[in-house]
């Protein structure tokens, strides 16, 4: 690898000031309105079964659960809602392994032929509680990215224990339906007793688990060690998250890990010495969380992907996998 210079260092976008907050603010409800225009129109889906134009895209989940579970309320989908999703795909598109999309792009044929691949960021148990039997159900292949880190020290998830801890948690027990909140209110009240950490150490999958999920023929891949944002840590950190969480997941699961999720996957989460870094490490390509579909050019070291938020409409996810979203 060539030495590291110091604009490759550099988040790859800077930091925002509360104006250019304002103005992204003012672009976001444009952009809501123009998709939902676009959706209502028809359009999209007359383009796609008219020209059979698909594009690949790599969908990026977090989990679903219909439990009261200790993680950020926008990474929880409902089951319902899932379920809903993974039988819309079933007959509309053709789900691949994300291996498969990864060899193609490396053969510069990203685009492919309009598949689908589906990912799963941070390890939560609820995957193997709720989302894999509905994948079973449809027969899909699945990549479920985790962090070893966070795993072994038994401190959970920190970026979920810091929302709890601020009291944000309050939102979702607004949302949550009447006949959970007795139960959502036990659990946090049995949470805060035993502290935040315990409670989402406990939310997250067990190696036990993750040799189930293997067993079970899924992917499991890294998600760095302990969910940092890496473009904000010294190299030798940056390092550390990157080349330990393989290790240790090929030490336990005993066969090569070939992808990293970035955490977090914002364009500013990652730098030029991010991406390096995992290549150095020996990945095959590194994924984040920027919206996009697979092109035949795409960067191998940063993959982009759709994702699936628990608060998005149905339409918007017809509207990703009718290829118009942006
Ligand atoms: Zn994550």
């Amino acid at each position: 690898m060539d030495e590291i210079r110091n604009e490759d260092r550099r988040p790859t976008r800077s930091p925002a000031s509360p104006f250019r907050r304002l103005w992204w603010g003012l672009k976001r409800g444009v952009k809501e309105l123009l998709l939902w225009s676009l959706y209502w129109s028809g359009a999209p889906f007359a383009h796609t079964a008219f020209f059979a134009a698909k594009k690949t895209v790599i969908l990026c989940y977090h989990t679903a659960s219909d439990e009261p579970t200790p993680a950020y309320p926008n990474n929880v989908m409902r089951a319902t809602e899932f379920r809903r999703q993974m039988s819309y795909l079933k007959r509309h598109r053709s789900v691949v392994p994300l291996e498969e999309c990864i060899a193609r792009l490396r053969e510069g044929r990203g685009r492919g032929a309009g598949s689908v691949a589906l990912t799963f960021d941070d390890g939560y148990k609820s995957c193997l509680e709720t989302v894999v039997p509905i994948l079973k159900d449809h027969g899909f292949p699945a990549t479920f990215f985790v962090m070893p880190g966070c795993m072994d020290d038994g401190k959970g998830k920190w970026d979920d224990v810091l929302y709890f801890s601020m009291g944000s948690f309050r939102k979702s027990l607004l949302r949550a339906r009447r006949k959970e909140v007795a139960a959502l209110k036990r659990d946090l009240e049995e949470a805060a007793r035993n502290g935040w950490e315990k409670a989402s150490a406990e939310a997250l999958l067990s190696w036990e688990d993750l040799k189930t999920l293997r067993g079970l023929g899924y992917s499991v891949q890294s998600h760095s060690m302990h969910h940092l944002y890496l473009s904000a840590q010294p190299s030798a950190d940056q390092q550390y998250e990157i080349d330990e969480s393989k290790r240790r997941l090929e030490e336990v699961l005993g066969e090569p890990i070939q992808f990293l999720a970035y955490p977090f996957g914002a364009a500013d989460s990652y730098t030029n010495e991010t991406k390096a870094l995992a290549e150095k490490a020996g990945y095959e390509a590194a994924l984040t969380c920027e919206q996009g579909y697979l092109e035949d050019s795409t960067d191998l070291f940063s993959v982009k992907r759709m994702g699936l938020s628990a608060d998005m409409p149905f339409w918007k996810f017809k509207l990703i996998l009718a290829g118009f979203f942006f």
